[in-house]
């Protein structure tokens, strides 16, 4: 029987603990099973025991958004410190700023370019003639043009993602700026910050409610969805449906963990963006909380591959014939009551944290007032298409 005010979350990373919290403040109860033994997802971080440095257990997260409800919103949960998210890269054995800047196009070009002698210098190497880039390569070619491309970007793209960048949406490489000045910020946004106690301690402080149930090393069953009023799914998509049409592709990271004395390499994250460098970046994470102070370091050591069926999926591929798979899931999702999917992996979508929290924030309220109003609720707050 269904319990009328029971809803089943099934994951507790940013998206789960957001619709939980959104749901129970509302008054409904609310169980919340995640497979793993901690929520967050892979944003987790915890306290390496060796060091006491907070790591960031799956890859860096950087909060960063220009939505100042969602920077409120998180900021109700945790204390965030300013931190200025700065990459470093390698490449042919020399060290530039990131992403794109004055400094790295002055660098590699061995000029003394002022902003719109760069632009004008940096407008003549791109290729012209592609009017309407179709991939992610012809976009760096239009963009920026084949130094800059074949530097930064090539060899790295392909190890990040195991294939040419022509067979990559145009999509991946707007997530990073070309700027014409110095400022060398990773992230452009207003609002930028890193919990003083990592993501975790923020999650869980968003799961901490009365009427929230959680439930972790608990993988979902399909007759506990049979209990719930409605079902939040935020795993993947395709594994909702047993994956019966096939699998949706994924990138899994794995991470080489090594320690040192002092600082090792001066930054948060150093890029390497060589093809025939094994991995894609190394992370030490001590730089992401500079107010902290330790004597030892400790740094994560990088490198992608294609995600197995028992490996944890970090990113959505969407190649061409991902999409069109994943438009099958979706019609299939469309025509399944009482469940809602979200997040990076229910949307099969390369979401950031904040658009993550603005979704699941959406999707709460518009289920609520579907209910109130006793219409149907849709399977997706926003299309995957
Ligand atoms: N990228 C690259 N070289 C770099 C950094 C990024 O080619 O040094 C490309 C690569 O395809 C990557 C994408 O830009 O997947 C997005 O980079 P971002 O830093 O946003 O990746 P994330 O931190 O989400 O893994």
């Amino acid at each position: 029987m269904a319990d009328d005010s029971a809803v089943l979350i099934v994951g507790a990373g940013l998206s789960g603990a957001v619709v939980a919290r959104e749901l129970a403040e509302a008054g409904l109860r609310v169980r919340v099973i995640e497979a793993r033994d901690h929520v967050g997802g892979n944003c987790h971080t915890e306290r390496d025991a060796e060091t006491g440095v907070m790591v960031h257990v799956y890859g860096p997260h950087i909060f960063h958004t220009a939505d100042a409800g969602v920077w409120a919103y998180v900021n109700r949960f945790a204390t965030f410190r300013p931190y200025r998210h700065r990459v470093m890269a390698q490449s042919g054995g020399r060290v530039y700023s990131l992403p794109l800047n004055l400094l790295t196009i002055n660098q590699i070009f061995g000029r003394t370019f002022r902003p719109d002698e760069a632009r004008a210098f940096v407008a003549a190497q791109a290729e012209t003639d592609i009017a309407a880039p179709r991939n992610f390569e012809e976009q760096a070619l239009a963009l920026m043009g084949a130094r800059l491309y074949e530097t930064f970007f090539k060899g790295y793209t392909q190890k990040q993602w195991g294939c040419a960048p022509r067979a990559l949406p145009a999509a991946i490489l707007k997530r990073l700026p070309v700027r014409f000045s110095y400022d060398d910020s990773y992230f452009a946004h207003p609002y930028q910050g890193m919990p003083e106690q990592g993501y975790t301690a923020l999650v869980q402080a968003i799961l901490d409610h009365p009427r929230i149930r959680l439930e972790l090393r608990t993988p979902y069953a399909p007759a506990m969805a049979g209990t719930a009023a409605h079902v939040f799914w935020t795993g993947p998509l395709d594994a909702w449906f047993g994956h019966d049409l096939g699998r949706l592709g994924y990138r899994t990271l794995d991470f080489e963990r090594f320690t040192a004395r002092g600082d090792w390499q001066g930054c948060a994250v150093m890029n390497y963006c060589d093809a025939d460098v094994p991995w894609t970046r190394i992370t030490e994470h001590k730089h992401f909380a500079p107010w902290e102070d330790h004597a030892e370091t400790v740094l994560y050591r990088e490198r992608a591959r294609a995600a197995g069926p028992d490996d944890i999926p970090f990113y959505p591929i969407r190649l061409i014939e991902e999409k069109a798979l994943l438009g099958r899931y979706v019609d299939r999702a469309a025509q399944t009551e009482g469940v809602s999917f979200l997040g990076r992996l229910g949307t099969y979508r390369y979401l950031d944290m904040d658009v993550t929290i603005r979704e699941a924030l959406d999707s709460a309220h518009a289920w609520l007032e579907a209910r109130r109003a006793g219409r149907r609720v849709g399977a997706f707050a926003v299309s995957p298409l």
